[in-house]
């Protein structure tokens, strides 16, 4: 008798055992493909995670900058599975942003570039590259997280649905950005498809892409399929959108967003330098 009363409480503490184990595996590991086995066990299926949304964000030294920064994060702060990749046209990393960043909240990568003096027309281009160099260095293709890129200006206005729309781009997404290319919105045209077939603009409608900076999305997937895609530092004005955009999508490849591109959900919005002309030595913070 004795024997198999031992045999019992060892079969039960191993299946106690296998159980914690499980138990542990299924709350410990972040490991996705784990997950949903146990999931069976334990009677609930997680939910597949968030394709995570990746906000470029070219920024330079002036006076409204943490006034941009700050209004940009309390926006950025209500997306989930976002990582700000902050870029700042600089020398160094500055504390105004090192120490803005790190007490916004919101999951970011630092870095900086400063832009050549005598390079006027290209704002940003130098950071929002050396942005997509990082996410190239950082993931394997193979292996990489599901996401999406997005170039957030520091100045712009971004609606919160913004960020739902994007979030599951295939390869590249559109919509209508607001005051731009003196527009009360610039947008795409459509077939009866419902597939791209041009641009609803004003300023340069031949350029193979006319699509404000704000006004598209590209999978991290394509991002890494295309190493070598990258913003040309060496063009005129508007057609910096395209000569990234030509080397990884089609017009009809691209997909439209937000009620077929009806929405306006984002704007080219400008801050006004403010008239500080009476502080010559007045006030002297450190902000
Ligand atoms: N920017 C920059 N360095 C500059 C000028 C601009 O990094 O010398 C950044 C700026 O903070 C913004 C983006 O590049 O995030 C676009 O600049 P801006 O808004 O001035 O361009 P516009 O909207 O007038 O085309
Ligand atoms: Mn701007």
């Amino acid at each position: 008798m004795y024997p198999k009363a031992m045999m019992e409480l060892k079969r039960l503490i191993f299946l106690l055992g296998a159980f914690v184990f499980a138990y542990l595996l299924y709350y410990k590991m972040l490991d996705v493909r784990v997950k949903p086995m146990f999931g069976l066990f334990v009677g609930t299926t997680p939910s597949p995670p968030l394709p995570v949304i990746f906000a470029i964000t070219p920024t330079y030294a002036r006076l409204v900058q943490k006034a941009e920064l700050t209004r940009l994060a309390n926006t950025l702060r209500h997306v989930s599975a976002l990582h700000w990749i902050v870029v700042e046209d600089s020398h160094n990393k500055t504390n105004l942003v090192s120490n803005f960043l790190r007490l916004s909240g919101i999951q970011y990568t630092q870095l900086f570039v400063r832009t050549p003096t005598g390079v006027t027309h290209a704002k940003g281009t130098l950071q929002r590259n050396l942005a997509m160099s990082w996410l190239r260095e950082v993931f394997y293709v193979d292996d990489a997280p599901q996401g999406v890129v997005y170039f957030a200006d520091d100045d712009n206005t971004y609606s919160l649905e913004l960020f739902d729309e994007m979030r599951y781009t295939k390869n590249v997404s559109v919509w209508p950005v607001g005051f731009v290319g003196g527009l009360r919105y610039e947008s795409v045209k459509m077939d009866a498809a419902g597939k791209v077939s041009g641009w609803k603009v004003k300023y340069d409608p031949s350029r193979p892409f006319a699509i404000d900076m704000a006004g598209f999305a590209i999978s991290l997937r394509l991002i890494l399929e295309k190493p070598r895609a990258f913003f040309r530092l060496d063009v005129k004005s508007g057609y910096q959108e395209p000569s990234l955009l030509q080397d990884l999508v089609t017009m009809e490849e691209l997909e439209p967003k937000a009620d077929n591109c009806t929405k306006v959900l984002v704007w080219h919005t400008k801050t006004q330098i403010p008239n500080i002309s009476r502080d010559k030595n007045f006030t002297n913070l450190e902000v």
